[in-house]
């Protein structure tokens, strides 16, 4: 079935009444690649509201070099970025690898991104290699023939900036209208019904980290905070390294989901706001000024955030080839990281392979000096704050 004859379905009825749209047949493919990692709820409450069944939109694996090899083979083009280089396997398993086919291939160009520290920063942009991924992927499939046409596969791919909401609405009507024939109206109430889903993961995700950091207060146990993009969530990208440590028995939180709880940040920042250093425990102007790289801008806030926070004992960074992103990134977050003694780890240039001995001997190293230094660290960092703690601490 071609995507031309979608429209034919959605054929309006010689009906005063409003028509209603089936697209409950329609399936949806999105590449599970780059910034979906922390927007996926927002695609999924918009196409369910749409009317597309659950069990139709279909998300590809996570990254492998299978992956790679079986589908993703003679359709690389120009980009060296290996979370860029790495979308055409994820394609190729949408369109080759499914025993139910497709109509639909939904691959966001997302421009601006959903940030804890929107307001606080110039601005929430995402790199500008994640942002042209989709189109930059999309021509290693047009080579010489349409293998989307071939297919009866529709490859869409909305810019949209989704950092500001005001804007998603006209964006995605517009760009997305044909293909699924939808009104202004039902797209509005999609976008809410997107962004409501993504906001109550998101809150979900939070409150479950900041349960990780009373668990350790009461325990007094030290937790591992990963700074990282959201692709790093990919098991074939972060090569799970988080997961090793996590095997000895370390929590660990995630950058994109630390709570940004009120009485927790107070009480982290209290002495950078009451000096006027900062302006809102979100403000990382003291510390990173060019504040509109999102994943950056986070990356710096997180550093801070690990600096401060007693039970964060380690910080472990991960980075992809030799991201030009996130060089001038590396110094300034390890500084502030170890500015207060905290313990800094960092795996940079990951690739496709997982080098399993020399990361089976780093995490093994990782956990000697957490085991060794734990809780020196944290009553150190206790020794810092007010004593007006606002998380429930175990008595000595
Ligand atoms: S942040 Fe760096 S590694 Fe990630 S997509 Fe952009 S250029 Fe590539």
């Amino acid at each position: 079935m071609g995507f031309l004859t979608l429209p034919t379905w959605f054929a309006k009825k010689p009906s005063a009444a409003r028509p209603f749209k089936d697209r409950s047949q329609i399936r949806v493919g999105i590449p599970k690649v780059l910034n979906i990692w922390t927007t996926h709820q927002f695609w999924l409450g918009f196409l369910m509201s749409l009317g597309i069944a659950s069990e139709n939109i279909v998300f590809s694996s996570d990254t492998s070099e299978e992956q790679g090899r079986e589908y993703g083979k003679g359709r690389g083009t120009v980009d060296c970025c290996y979370p860029v280089k790495c979308i055409s396997g994820h394609y190729g398993e949408l369109i080759f690898g499914l025993k139910k086919k497709i109509h639909i291939l939904l691959s966001p160009m997302i421009h601006s991104l959903p940030s804890i520290l929107h307001g606080h920063v110039v601005d929430t942009l995402t790199c500008t290699r994640v942002m042209a991924g989709p189109e930059n992927i999309k021509a290693g499939y047009m080579k010489g023939r349409d293998v989307f046409n071939e297919n009866g596969i529709a490859h869409v791919s909305p810019f949209v900036s989704l950092g500001d909401r005001h804007m998603v609405t006209e964006q995605l009507h517009s760009q997305l209208k044909d293909i699924f024939n939808l009104d202004l109206e039902e797209t509005s109430r999609a976008v809410r019904d997107g962004f409501t889903a993504l906001d109550a993961f998101t809150e979900k995700a939070r409150n479950q980290s900041r349960g990780i950091l009373d668990w350790c207060a009461q325990e007094r146990k030290p937790c591992i905070l990963v700074l990282a993009r959201p692709y790093h969530m990919d098991t074939g990208i972060g090569h799970e390294i988080e997961g090793d440590l996590q095997a000895y028995g370390y929590p660990i939180l995630w950058l994109q989901y630390l709570p940004g709880d009120e009485d927790l940040m107070k009480w982290l920042f209290e002495e950078d706001l009451d000096s006027g250093r900062i302006k809102s425990p979100f403000d990382i102007g003291d510390v990173w000024q060019s504040s509109y790289s999102s994943n950056t801008n986070e990356i710096m806030w997180g550093a801070k955030v690990a600096a401060r926070c007693p039970w964060i004992t380690a910080v472990v960074r991960l980075s992809s080839y030799e991201c030009g992103m996130d060089q001038p990134t590396y110094t300034p977050a390890q500084k502030i990281v170890e500015a207060t003694g905290t313990l800094f780890f960092k795996f940079g240039d990951l690739d496709s392979t997982k080098p399993a001995g020399s990361v089976r001997i780093r995490v093994e190293t990782i956990v000697h000096y957490m085991a060794r230094y734990s809780e020196e660290i944290i009553q150190r960092k206790l020794a810092r704050l007010s004593p007006n703690c606002p998380v429930p601490r175990a008595t000595a």
